[in-house]
């Protein structure tokens, strides 16, 4: 199941799981989209796969299968690629 990260990886801006925000790779890294736009060029900094629009996970299935609330978050920030 899809982990839904709570912010960017990058600038750790909050990405609740309803925001049209959020953009992921394969792994689930997840960023937001100007980060993504703006520094990482669609490219996940951490595996180099592509970076698209997260699912927004219906309401009912969040209650049943909640988002994580488990911060990633790099310090050093993201280095433009
Ligand atoms: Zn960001
Ligand atoms: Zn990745």
């Amino acid at each position: 199941m899809l982990i839904l990260k709570p912010n960017c990886e990058c600038c750790n801006k909050d990405l609740p799981a309803d925001s049209p925000e959020a953009v992921i790779c394969s792994f689930e890294c997840t960023f937001c989209k100007n980060c993504a736009d703006t520094v990482l060029h669609g490219v996940c900094p951490n595996c180099g796969g592509m970076l698209l629009n997260r699912p927004i996970r219906p309401k009912a299935m969040l209650e049943k299968h909640p988002a994580s609330t488990e911060r990633v978050f790099k310090s050093e920030g993201c280095s433009p690629s």
